[in-house]
């Protein structure tokens, strides 16, 4: 990309006084208002500050399915890497498929910040050794993302379900709901509206996770002509490490949502130590 001298001098000074933790929230607030300091043309600043001499935080990118194969799951993997490449944060690296699952070893991993499970589904072939490295990676200070089908991963390897919050019961609304914003000023929930409407499968979970984990959003029950509550989004720490698990994910379309990808790329953030967040529950 072809940036002129001038504008590449216009972003710098628009950017220049604000410090790199500010610019990490600047940077998780392209949807939202007003924040910023940055020109109109907020989606360059927005991205841009980070220099080449910030850290690139790697991710590896699971996606191998054992059980339900979301077709979703090629959108995901590209949404993903647009969010990394404007990021400029982060690289990939992907494990497609259960083929090449034996790349979660202790070894490997330690050349990552962040795991991902994107629509993973299943019992994933994971011998002892390599789910003793999944959960070390975490405890010792990693991050740990999940979406939608994650929680449909591993029912049988309980440690599993303890790391990611809970484990998928059913899914009794696929329709248009409305998701509640539960703490605007959250980090992980910056560049979000109140609340907003989507089209999604929503889940529900075998128990409640709101008691261990910090909740970021949830689904608006009267939405669906339903009541309960039915946690959605939500962060938690696991022994040293940071995870990050949103419900959503099932349609293409939302993983071409921008209001989605914000999410990501502020999980991203938190999940690779770029950001600070309170995830308590
Ligand atoms: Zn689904």
């Amino acid at each position: 990309m072809k940036i002129s001298y001038a504008l590449l001098i216009t972003l710098l000074i628009a950017c220049a006084p604000i410090t790199v933790a500010e610019h990490n929230t600047l940077a998780s607030l392209e949807h939202t208002t007003q924040i910023t300091p940055c020109p109109n043309d907020a989606t360059e600043c927005l991205y841009f500050p980070f220099t080449t001499s910030d850290p690139t935080k790697r991710v590896l990118l699971v996606t191998a399915t054992s059980g339900f194969y979301h077709t979703s799951i090629v959108t995901a993997r590209d949404a993903i890497q647009h969010i990394a490449d404007e990021s400029q944060r982060f690289s990939i690296d992907r494990v497609d498929n259960i083929d090449n699952l034996d790349l979660i070893n202790t070894t490997h991993l330690a050349h990552y910040d962040v795991i991902v499970f994107a629509n993973t589904s299943g019992e994933l072939p994971l011998n002892d050794a390599q789910k003793q490295a999944l959960l070390d990676f975490v405890s010792n200070g990693k991050g740990f993302i999940g979406t939608h089908s994650a929680t449909d991963t591993l029912y049988d390897w309980n440690d599993y379900g303890d790391l990611i919050g809970a484990y998928f019961d059913s899914h009794p609304w696929t329709q248009s709901g409305t998701i509640d914003i539960e703490d605007e000023s959250h980090p992980l929930n910056a560049g979000l509206a109140t609340s907003y409407s989507l089209h999604e499968e929503f889940y529900t979970f075998r128990a409640n996770p709101r008691p261990n984990v910090h909740v970021l959003q949830s689904l608006n029950a009267a939405s669906v002509g339903a009541s309960g509550d039915y946690p959605l989004v939500w962060c938690k720490t696991y022994g040293a490490g940071r995870v990050y698990y949103n419900a959503l994910g099932h349609f293409n379309t939302t993983w071409n949502d921008p209001r989605f990808q914000q999410q990501l790329h502020n999980a991203l953030l938190w999940t690779s130590g770029l950001l600070d967040a309170d995830c308590s529950p």
